[in-house]
């Protein structure tokens, strides 16, 4: 997915820089410790015995560190990584080939697995759990099935969205791992990296006032980070404190809280033309001209996590910070509101 929101989680085409600041083993892989923690101990055990480690699926919104963590995983485990989506992989032929290719042990990343076409995923099962592949060949009478052996491999998948993957796959990996957002400290200390590597003179105050406003995304902390870069050398800054970080990122429209123009939109659309809620993805998608899947995958899951928004089986509804933060009084019976969505939050 390609977005071209400053602050989006989903990768943007100017991120090449990016390559160069993704840490390359579990050490350098700031936050999430639970996640490390235990990635850790899987790897050691598949290398101690020198198998194949189980499959893991990765989910959480884009830019936390998904197709970072795959490729750490075959690093720590030195063996071979190949990489491709969900969408890319049209036929089940596509999937065979790469599968067919795979090293002993190798780590195959599927990004998006969530958009794996059912006729490929259904070849998937048997590659998953026997590490084999049966497929049709010919057509009509002609046709006939054959069982080709597969090396035994490590499927990483990764998914903005675990609710739109079916349960057989699911099933499959033996590891699922959520990704949280991650805290001001740790995005800080990813940023003081980052800049370490870029070489931008970045101070402390600085790297938090950057780390506060990053949606809780190393991603947007990167770019958030490359934009102050440029504000200062255009301003012939040479050392980049709270106050310059301050001025990049007001010229970028992010507030105080992270959240940008797209954002505020949002918000302000369901407190002015649906009385606060409560509302569905869709009608919001076609009010705010923005596609149904950046509104789910990106800009509600950080309202959710900050505690503005609320998901419920009949639509969004406003939190009460909502209101506050894009300066609208809220309604009389916003607490009464708040509560009946409390109620049915979690489902969708
Ligand atoms: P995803 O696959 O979840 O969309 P990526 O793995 O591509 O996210 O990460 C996006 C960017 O954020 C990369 O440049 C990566 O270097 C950086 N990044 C992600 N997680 C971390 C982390 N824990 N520590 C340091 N940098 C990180």
């Amino acid at each position: 997915m390609v977005d071209d929101r400053l602050i989006a989680g989903s990768e943007q085409l100017d991120d090449t820089s990016e390559k160069k600041i993704r840490p390359q083993e579990l050490n350098s892989f700031i936050g999430q410790t639970q996640v490390r923690e235990n990635l850790r101990v899987f790897v050691d055990a598949a290398r101690g015995r020198s198998e194949a480690m189980d499959h893991v699926l990765l989910h959480g919104p884009p830019g936390l560190g998904k197709t970072t963590l795959a490729q750490i995983i075959a690093r720590e485990l030195k063996v071979g990584f190949r990489t491709t989506s969900g969408p890319v992989i049209v036929k089940a032929g596509d999937l065979a080939a790469i599968l067919t290719n795979l090293q002993a042990c190798d780590v195959l990343f599927i990004d998006e697995i969530h958009r794996l076409n059912p006729a490929v995923e259904e070849i998937l099962y048997p590659a998953l759990e026997d590490f084999q592949l049966d497929l049709i060949i010919g057509e009509g009478p002609a046709a006939r099935s054959v069982r080709i052996d597969l090396q035994p491999f490590t499927l990483v998948g990764a998914t903005t969205r675990s609710g739109l993957i079916t349960t057989p796959l699911r099933d499959r990996f033996g590891i699922l791992l959520h990704l949280q957002f991650y805290d001001v400290e740790d995005l800080k200390e990813i940023v003081q990296r980052s800049a370490a590597i870029l070489r931008v003179n970045l101070l402390e105050e600085g790297a938090r006032e950057i780390a506060k406003r990053a949606r809780g995304t190393p991603r947007v902390a990167g770019r958030l980070l490359r934009r102050v870069r440029d504000f200062a050398a255009v301003s012939g800054i040479d050392s980049v404190d709270a106050e310059v970080a301050d001025m990049g990122l007001k010229k970028l429209e992010v507030d105080a809280r992270g959240l940008d123009a797209l954002d505020r939109r949002y918000l302000a659309c369901i407190a002015n033309n649906y009385a606060g809620g409560p509302v569905g993805a869709e009608t919001l998608s076609a009010a705010l001209s923005e596609e149904r899947d950046t509104i789910e995958e990106v800009v509600e899951p950080y309202l959710i996590q900050q505690g503005l928004l609320m998901r419920t089986p009949r639509g969004r509804v406003l939190a009460e910070g909502a209101y506050h933060h894009i300066g609208v009084s809220a309604p009389k019976n916003i607490h009464q509101l708040e509560l009946l969505a409390q109620d049915g939050e979690g489902s969708e």
